[in-house]
């Protein structure tokens, strides 16, 4: 089974709802490759007025989830509340969490566990500092934010996720990562998968790069036989995200 290609937009704590708005236009109105499987992630607050506009094909994502069901946990959002709102997919995991929220491994797991529990996709972000990529350590610190989630989940739960590989050092930088360096983590998350989910897992999982996708790199990243795709951030507020969704025609 081929994987499907999948952009997601991460507006983050941008917009407005008229800059929302029209940003959903031009989606509606755009010829969007029909075999790329299209997510947008606006602030939870325009999550349902994005839902209201957005052409039924394409899909919301949340930017955030709690890992708790319900009750007195101030200014979160839980599974049910998103299934609710129709949103089917939340990011988990996002590196400005991580690193300024201090989400550390362990709740990024429980959170995707929750999500996967209530019947919501993840979209499990990971990625290395650049301290981290420079001292060697790249792969090691993919692979501990993967272990720690492969601990929450059965190899079957895996179908709803998806992977967005996100060096640090390349989000909101302009410095994307080359070919050969998303290839490289890339096909060493697929072996994880392999090793240590499964042999379905590793044939099915989509893999995304994100950092600093542009309209003029995704083309060539594209080509990579284990990139599936993009997680894009600055780029997914502007009219070219479609060339980026549409980066394979
Ligand atoms: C992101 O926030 O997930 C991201 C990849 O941002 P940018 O495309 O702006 O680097």
């Amino acid at each position: 089974m081929a994987r499907k290609f999948f952009v997601g937009g991460n507006f983050k704590m941008n917009g407005t709802a008229q800059s929302i708005t029209d940003i959903i236009a031009n989606l509606n109105t755009a010829t969007l490759d029909p075999t790329t499987e299209t997510v947008i992630a606006p602030p939870a607050l325009y999550l349902l007025l994005a839902r209201s506009l957005a052409d039924p094909k394409i899909a919301l994502a949340s930017q955030n989830v709690f890992d708790k069901p319900n009750g007195a946990f101030t200014g979160e959002l839980s599974v049910d509340q998103l299934k609710d709102a129709k949103i089917e997919w939340t990011l988990v995991g996002h590196s400005e969490r991580r690193v300024i929220l201090k989400e550390n491994d362990e709740f990024v797991a429980r959170k995707t566990k929750a999500a996967l529990d209530g019947g919501i996709g993840a979209i499990l972000c990971i990625g290395e500092s650049l301290e981290e990529r420079e001292g060697g350590k790249t792969l090691d610190v993919v692979t501990r934010q993967l272990n720690a989630v492969a601990e929450q989940l059965s190899p079957a739960e895996w179908a709803k996720v998806v992977i967005a590989y996100e060096p640090i050092w390349a989000i909101g930088t302009g410095k994307v990562a080359t070919t050969e360096q998303a290839q490289e983590v890339h096909a060493t998350i697929r072996k994880w998968l392999g090793e240590k989910v499964s042999a379905a897992a590793a044939e099915n999982t989509r893999i995304i790069y994100g950092g600093s996708v542009t309209e003029k790199n995704c083309r060539e990243l594209a080509k990579q036989p284990d990139v599936d795709g993009f997680l894009v951030g600055g780029a997914s507020l502007k009219p070219a995200f479609v060339e980026i969704i549409n980066a394979r025609l």
